[in-house]
């Protein structure tokens, strides 16, 4: 890990004081930036810093970076070490498998963060137990308290509770989240659905930066989501707008956990994609897929799927297309509905990339006739797996978020 380096230096055309801000691999996502964005590298050899004076970078601009810095071709010199940081604030991601959690800035910039086993077992007052003294660890790693805590879950926006989450013994109902871990961590808690947080995430510290209107697929075990117009995210009375993995879009099909038939998430999920490799395997449709997991069928993933697809897998391939397609469904009915220009994939399944994306992005231009879908960006998470973490820690830099009063009428 680098660390966090201020860079100061005078440009070509003479312009003083430009600055940025530089974390190290570390807090790299998943993939590289994309070259020729305010502020981004374009190689990693060359940082262009289009940031004016006094602004600095937040961390997913300048990930990977490990070279010198320049700015407008000229070179730059690294005039300090650690800035000096403002407020600090932790998010938290609780899993049902692991907890993360980071301690950052309002500008995204990751000082300290940190991983463990979630222990569902030992139900809500250890899990919490366990959350405060990894915000503890983190404080000290960073060298400051947290200014509040973001923690992503289906909640109680109004009341700090969470309502239900699935994945957890007894389901954690009714658990004053809130309440119980203010006094353990020394600070206001803020809660938000995880999906949205992971929306929030994405528009604060990745692609979203900048778009007005965003709508964010969270694509993983279930399918998620979250909306943003014009630059601020929805929420409805209830926290609970932009469950987009719950429109339907095969009226008679499976079953969904929700109640409903035929909802996107009951198509597109991890689950629904690695189900198709398994019945694809058994029937004996997906030699290569047999050979990737060695028989065992709880190694059929969607991971596992694309290799074998790329290994000459047609049907594999098939399966994935067709997912592809069903997301390129419930993405053109945002489109035509909200006309965003950006739609975002997160969540372990978008981690195919282009291999899915391509198909959705198909899709969507088969469907939206009523306005220019060309233009419609749809891309995968800059963030990756720490969308939902870097959502957190800007719910705790805003202070938490309210659902939006009534509209009046005009
Ligand atoms: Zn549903």
């Amino acid at each position: 890990m680098l660390g966090v380096t201020r860079v100061e230096g005078r440009s070509r055309d003479g312009r003083d004081g430009l600055q940025g801000v530089f974390a190290g691999r570390r807090f790299a996502p998943d993939r590289p930036p994309e070259p020729g964005r305010r502020g981004l590298p374009s190689s990693l050899t060359d940082v262009g810093v289009a940031a004016s004076p006094g602004t600095v970078l937040s961390a997913p601009d300048a990930v990977g970076y490990d070279g010198a810095v320049r700015v407008g071709g000229g070179p730059m010199s690294v005039v300090g070490g650690p800035r000096t940081l403002g407020a600090l604030y932790a998010g938290i991601d609780l899993g049902g498998t692991n907890i993360a959690g980071v301690m950052a800035d309002a500008d995204g910039l990751v000082r300290a963060e940190a991983n463990e086993p979630t222990r569902s077992e030992e139900g809500p007052d250890g899990v919490l137990t366990r959350i405060a003294r990894m915000i503890d660890a983190l404080a000290g790693e960073a060298g400051a308290r947290p200014s509040a805590v973001g923690v992503p879950g289906l909640v109680d926006l109004e009341r700090g509770r969470t309502r239900f989450l699935p994945n957890f013994p007894t389901q954690w109902r009714d658990v004053p989240v809130r309440d119980a871990l203010a006094p353990r961590a020394g600070c206001e808690v803020h809660l938000l659905n995880d999906a949205r947080a992971a929306t929030l995430g994405e528009l604060t510290y990745g692609h979203g930066r900048g778009s007005g209107t965003m709508v964010f697929f969270s694509v993983g075990t279930g399918v998620g989501g979250g909306v943003a117009i014009d630059g601020r995210l929805r929420l409805g009375p209830l926290g609970a707008a932009g469950e987009l993995g719950h429109q339907t879009i095969v009226p008679d099909g499976p079953l969904c956990g929700c109640g409903n038939r035929g909802c996107l998430e009951a198509l597109a999920s991890g689950p629904a994609l690695a189900a198709e490799g398994v019945r694809l395997v058994l029937s004996g449709q997906a030699p290569r897929l047999r050979e990737t997991v060695g028989g065992d069928l709880a190694a059929v993933t969607p991971g596992t799927m694309a290799e074998a697809a790329a290994a000459g897998d047609a049907a594999v391939r098939a399966a994935i297309d067709r997912v592809a397609a069903y997301l390129g469904v419930g993405a053109a009915n945002m489109v035509v509905a909200l006309h965003p220009d950006l739609v975002v994939f997160g969540g372990g399944v978008a981690e195919l990339g282009d291999l899915l994306l391509d198909g959705v992005r198909a899709e969507v231009r088969r469907r939206v006739g009523m306005l220019p879908a060309g233009s419609v960006r749809i891309d995968r998470s800059l963030l990756g797996a720490r969308a939902g973490v870097l959502g957190a820690v800007a719910l705790a830099a805003a202070g938490g978020l309210r659902p939006a009063p009534p509209a009046r009428p005009m």
